[in-house]
């Protein structure tokens, strides 16, 4: 079916940061498959540890113990300072999951009719549920009716939070990203998660974090919500999970550990061997690479050197990161700079129509880092001076 505007290339290989068409020109890759492949392409860790799995086992089913995936709640959790973990294969399954989460502990609380705040601008998915969830008429448009049960206020305001808790009596829970990624690379006010802590404390509501595209140490953290010295109750991963391998998580703690029980919940691939062991080397590449604090540093150096090459051009509104998450926020639709970049052997991404996102792999080295902010920063340059 017809559900993207794809753009008119196709890769055949991948080496670290860059990607291969079929007549073999290279291109590099500042995208990483939207935040997937933080470690590169054809990494030889996830490459080994998936023909190594593959020829012992792909998948049995939730119906038996499966060693690689309790090896891996286990490495989550530790990492994480969550409790238990429910495995799925994308994004949106993770944040259902939540969802689905939510909704019960509501009902143990005698609440019949639970409601979770969301925000404006948020994005968690595609399903009917997450899409009714996410802040964004574009992506609900011709989908009513839509999943009831969401409260929708501003990001970024803590405020808004405390009404919406006060004029509704069935708020069970706040769903948030640390980040905003499809929204525009919007990053919160430092203390804004702090808050929402304190707020989901007072009020008994569930903090949950939708990590799929902030986790995995895009932002120079191993979580998001590491910067701010808390813990959520509810936190979903995916995308950089099995860098490629698909793979979701929903991992949760203390009271929410234990609302969904045997019965409740499942998934028939969700958390098998194949994925799994790629998710494993995932996290010991991050750790025996060091590539978490690599992020934090490349997101530093690139986002400088943007800043350089661009804070005195009239169109560039803002230039923010976090990590290795970057946007370049102008003051005009700039879509077509995709094509542009794309033309130049770069691929990134333009989200909220104004703002160009780069979320490199924390394997990018000193001469890619260059190639990336020379190429885009001349392109915004000149595309501008030419209107
Ligand atoms: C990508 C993304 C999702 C959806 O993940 P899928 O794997 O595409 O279902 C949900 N939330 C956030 C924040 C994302 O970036």
């Amino acid at each position: 079916m017809p559900t993207y505007g794809r753009l008119p290339i196709t890769f055949e290989r991948g080496e670290g940061a860059w990607l291969f068409d079929q007549n073999n020109n290279r291109y590099l890759d500042a995208l990483s498959g939207i935040a997937v492949c933080s470690l590169g392409h054809a990494h030889p860790a996830v490459h080994q540890a998936i023909c190594k799995q593959s020829e012992k086992l792909l998948h049995t089913s939730n119906l038996y113990g499966i060693a690689v995936q309790e090896q891996l709640a286990d490495r989550l959790t530790e990492k994480s300072g969550m409790d238990n973990v429910f495995f799925c294969n994308s994004g949106a399954e993770a944040n259902e999951a939540a969802i689905k989460l939510a909704r019960k502990y509501g009902h143990q609380q005698g609440i019949e009719n639970p409601a979770i705040i969301v925000m404006e601008k948020s994005f968690h998915g595609r399903t009917l549920a997450t899409l009714s969830a996410t802040g964004n008429a574009k992506i609900q448009q011709g989908f009513a009716p839509l999943v009831e049960g969401f409260v929708r206020v501003p990001y970024n305001d803590i405020n808004a939070i405390k009404q919406a808790v006060e004029q509704h009596n069935n708020v069970v829970a706040v769903l948030v990203e640390p980040i905003q990624g499809e929204g525009g690379v919007n990053i919160p006010a430092a203390d804004y998660l702090n808050q929402i802590r304190s707020l989901c404390d007072k009020h008994n509501l569930l903090m949950m974090l939708d990590e799929i595209q902030t986790g995995m140490g895009r932002t120079g953290k191993f979580l998001a919500f590491q910067h701010n010295d808390i813990l959520p109750d509810v936190c979903t991963l995916a995308k950089a999970l099995g860098n490629g391998v698909p793979i979701g998580a929903c991992l949760a703690r203390g009271k929410a550990a234990t609302v969904l029980t045997a019965g409740n919940h499942g998934s028939t691939f969700g958390g098998n061997p194949l994925a799994c062991s790629a998710a494993l080397a995932v996290l010991a590449t991050l750790d025996a690479e060091n590539l978490i604090e690599q992020a934090a540093q490349k997101g530093d150096a690139i986002s400088a050197a943007l800043k350089e090459r661009l804070l005195g051009n009239a169109h560039v509104v803002d230039i923010r990161h976090k990590g290795m998450m970057i946007g370049i926020e102008l003051d005009r639709p700039c879509t077509e700079l995709v094509q542009a970049a794309l033309q130049n052997n770069l691929l990134i991404n333009v989200t909220a129509e104004k703002t160009i996102r780069l979320l490199p792999p924390f394997i990018i080295n000193d001469q890619q880092m260059t190639q990336l902010v020379e190429t885009l920063s001349t392109l915004i340059i000149k595309v501008k001076d030419s209107r």
